[in-house]
């Protein structure tokens, strides 16, 4: 019987077990299928956790998600094709839910598939070998509730830990002298925590844009944000900046590239996260940094130098519940052998075709093209429900006009299901008002 191991059941975790599921409700011989979640709940950085460091295991907590996290994107253009916004809420809603509901509709579909009793809770993967001679791999695992170490052999290991957990943090000058908090962005919990206080940010990216307008929206001061290339440029609300990069802190007093300085009470890295697979044998590590096309990956999927391991989501992300599914199902496919794998060469071109691609890019409506293509290939390899790709390509593209015109009110705009149609509704109160974000209030008429 083929043994497949699935490490994480975060959305892709759990987007592999349902393609499974649903090959088995087909009639088809799964074999077995297990999947490893350190957290005692799934959901993975959905499944909010207050806590920051360490968690009640000694292990790093894995959860970078805050409280007042709206969905930065429109909820259409992640929606599953196989079981639809209007399927789990019943009715129309707004298109940039917070995160509480987008928890509630993944773990809907988990519900329904019925995967909960193939996942092992508090169970963190410590160790993954591969031996040439038995083509099995050897996983460790440690059962928090038992604590005990348990090695068991798999035919396929599923990498789906996701990256947005280890954050990279630089050190600059000053910093062992600075008087007040420095933390990164994984750290974020509680934007109210800053009222009153002047911040610095650091980064251009999603996590500083977001946690520059969730700050000022819950009383900060005032927010800076120091870019190392290039600024945002957002119209940003009264109270934001964009500056050129650090250079040091002397005390609380932030100096800037341009020689500007601001005095802050706390510093919030927005640096990004490392791909980062401890639980790995060296020679199994994907190498990456944060790309739309990692290297070494056929199909974005499948790890070429030894296709008996997988990895899902490891793409830097425009498309994300979606894409995962695609992804899920190919990689479904290959391990059930009804997607066969070309030879090393062809796979190798294949890659090579796609980073050749990535290089050319220009900007982010390049990227949304890429990574629109790059999902309809996997598409047409499997029997994923399609969905209006075209659209999604179109909503992405309207999404980030809306957030040249307004940082502040692109979430309060509406699109259409790619799957259903339904046009959904405009939110109630605008979101730069809204101050609850909780799954009752949102969904309130
Ligand atoms: C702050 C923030 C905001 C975001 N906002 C959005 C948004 O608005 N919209 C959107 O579409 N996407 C958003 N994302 C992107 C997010 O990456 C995806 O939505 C999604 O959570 C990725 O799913 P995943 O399964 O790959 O990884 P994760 O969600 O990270 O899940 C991985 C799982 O693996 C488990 N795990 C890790 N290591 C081990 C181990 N050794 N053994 C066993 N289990 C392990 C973890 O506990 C976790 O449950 C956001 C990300 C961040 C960080």
């Amino acid at each position: 019987m083929t043994r497949t191991a699935i490490i994480g059941a975060g959305p892709c975790g759990l987007a592999l077990l349902h393609a499974f599921e649903k090959a088995r409700a087909d009639g088809a011989d799964v074999g077995e299928v297990v999947c490893f979640e350190k957290q005692s709940d799934w959901g993975g950085l959905w499944n909010y956790t207050w806590r920051t460091g360490l968690d009640e295991h000694g292990d790093p907590v894995h959860g970078s998600m805050y409280r007042y996290l709206w969905s930065n994107g429109p909820k259409e253009c992640l929606e599953f094709a196989d079981y639809t916004f209007d399927e789990h809420f019943g009715t129309p809603i707004p298109s940039f839910p917070p995160r509480e509901v987008l928890y509630d509709y993944i773990v809907g579909r988990a519900k329904k598939s019925n995967v909960r009793e193939a996942i092992r809770f508090e169970t963190p993967v410590r160790a993954v070998s591969f031996d040439p001679d038995t083509q099995m791999f050897s996983v460790t695992t440690e059962s928090f509730p038992e604590r005990v170490l348990r090695t068991e052999s798999f035919d396929y290991v599923v990498v789906a830990t996701g990256h947005f957990s280890m954050p990279n943090v630089p050190e600059y000058p000053g910093f062992e002298s600075f008087p007040g908090r420095i933390l990164h962005a994984h750290d974020f919990r509680d934007a109210a925590e800053f009222a009153g206080k002047d911040l610095l940010l650091m980064g251009s990216s999603y996590s500083a844009e977001d946690i520059a307008l969730q700050t000022l929206k819950y009383g900060a001061r005032s927010v800076t944000i120091a870019y190392r290339t290039a600024p945002m440029g957002f119209g940003w609300p009264d109270g934001i900046t964009e500056v050129p990069a650090l250079q040091r802190v002397d005390g609380r007093t932030a100096t800037f590239a341009d020689g500007s300085t601001r005095d802050v009470d706390a510093i919030i890295l927005c640096t990004g996260y490392l791909h980062h697979f401890p639980f790995l044998d060296p020679d199994l590590r994907l190498v990456t940094a944060n790309t739309l096309y990692p290297p070494g990956l056929y199909k974005g999927v499948v790890w070429a130098a030894n296709p008996k391991l997988l990895y899902l989501g490891m793409q830097d992300q425009y498309y994300t519940f979606n894409m995962f599914d695609a992804q899920a199902f190919y990689a479904r496919d290959v391990i059930l052998g009804r997607a066969q794998l070309p030879d090393a060469a062809t796979m190798a071109a294949d890659i090579e075709h796609w980073l050749t691609r990535l290089d050319g890019l220009n900007g982010c409506m390049d990227e949304i093209d890429f990574q629109t293509d790059y999902v309809r290939d996997l598409m047409a390899l499997t029997d994923y429900p399609s969905f209006d790709l075209d659209l999604v390509r179109r909503h992405f593209i309207a999404w980030e006009h809306d957030k040249q015109e307004s940082i502040t009110g692109y979430r309060d705009k509406s699109f259409s299901s790619p799957c259903t149609g339904t046009v959904a509704p405009a939110p109630r109160v605008p979101w730069w008002q809204e101050m609850d974000d909780s799954l009752a209030k949102f969904l309130q008429k």
